[in-house]
This record gives structure tokens, C-alpha cells and sequence, in this order.
């Protein structure tokens, strides 16, 4: 599970483990905090430790393979985009991780305005000029990836931290 040295990704969904099982007085469901806490002190000390590019990159790459990994498990809408949408809508407001609303979209050239109201990772936090949703950019890249097959590269233009209500991502083809 994690005490194996890896080249490739090793996770899949069954690594989340059955919670029915597992938490049959707590449930499934915990407070937001607890996954600000630990997503906040992780990226604090991998900067710590390595600096803000590779936090960044490493915070990209897993929302990367979130967002695969979600695609492949949660998802059943894999062929027509609008309902592959709905049905994404659908996940992140019942997984309460955000409101998803697409602004533009143009699938031909790959290229979508997206934004994401009630984030899970910034909304509320304190005003800093920094829009930092770096593994939400990565999810919505795997997301994309999974469903086109071709690589995209996501951007966050407005986020809660810059001054925003609702986080906005730039999607482009990748380089
Ligand atoms: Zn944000």
C-alpha cells in the first residue's frame, strides 16, 4: 500500500477502503476542516521540505490521479460530453467537494472556462492574492484526460484567496 518504493501510481479507488465496514457509527462523511488540515499541513511541509514548485507539481500530479481514478470508478457517462457533465455535476455536489458550472466550452479545440462555486480546498479562506487550487487544476486535467484521451493543462485564473466568490479554471490543450 505505502511501504512499497513505486516508478507508476499504485492507487486505485479500492485503497479508500469500505466505509460501511469500517466507520458504522461515524459514517462516510467528515468535517470539512479535518480535510483542510490535512491537505494544508501536507502541502506545508512537502514546501518545507522541497519548495513551492515541486508542491505545487506533486499537489497537481495527485489531483491528477484523483480525477482519473474518479472518472473510472464514479462515473458512467464516458462517451457524450453533456451527459458526462450533468452526471459530473451530480458526483462533486454529492461528494461536497463543489458546485461545478461550465462557462465555455469547445470541445472540438479542448479548450473550457470552468468554475467551481462552494470549493472544497479555498472557499473562505483568507484573502492572499494567490489562487491556490493546484490539485483542483490537476483533477479537472485527469477528469478531462480520462474522458477525451488527450492531455489538457488546467489553469486557475480566479480563485476565493485572489478576491473571487468562485474558483475559475482556464483549460487548454496541453503544450
Ligand atoms: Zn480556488
Amino acid at each position: 500500500m505505502f511501504k512499497e518504493e513505486r516508478e507508476e501510481t499504485m492507487f486505485n479507488w479500492g485503497m479508500i477502503g469500505n466505509l460501511a465496514e469500517g466507520r458504522p457509527n461515524l459514517g462516510p462523511t467528515m468535517d470539512v476542516t479535518v480535510y483542510r488540515l490535512m491537505q494544508f499541513t501536507l502541502r506545508d511541509a512537502i514546501i518545507q521540505e522541497f519548495g513551492v514548485a515541486a508542491a505545487d507539481r506533486l499537489f497537481y500530479r495527485a489531483g491528477e490521479l484523483a480525477g482519473r481514478e474518479l472518472f473510472r470508478t464514479v462515473i458512467t457517462q464516458k462517451t457524450d460530453f453533456a451527459a458526462f457533465v450533468q452526471e459530473l455535476k451530480d458526483a462533486l455536489s454529492a461528494l461536497k467537494i463543489g458546485i461545478l458550472r461550465i462557462e465555455k466550452s469547445d470541445l472540438e479545440k479542448m479548450e473550457f472556462t470552468l468554475t467551481v462555486a462552494e470549493d472544497l480546498d479555498c472557499s473562505g479562506l483568507p484573502v492572499c492574492d494567490e489562487t491556490v487550487c493546484t490539485y483542483d487544476e490537476g483533477f479537472i486535467s485527469g477528469l478531462l484526460l480520462e474522458f477525451s484521451g488527450r492531455k489538457v493543462e488546467v489553469k486557475e485564473v480566479d480563485c476565493w484567496c485572489s478576491g473571487d466568490r468562485v474558483c475559475r479554471f482556464e483549460v487548454r490543450p496541453a503544450a
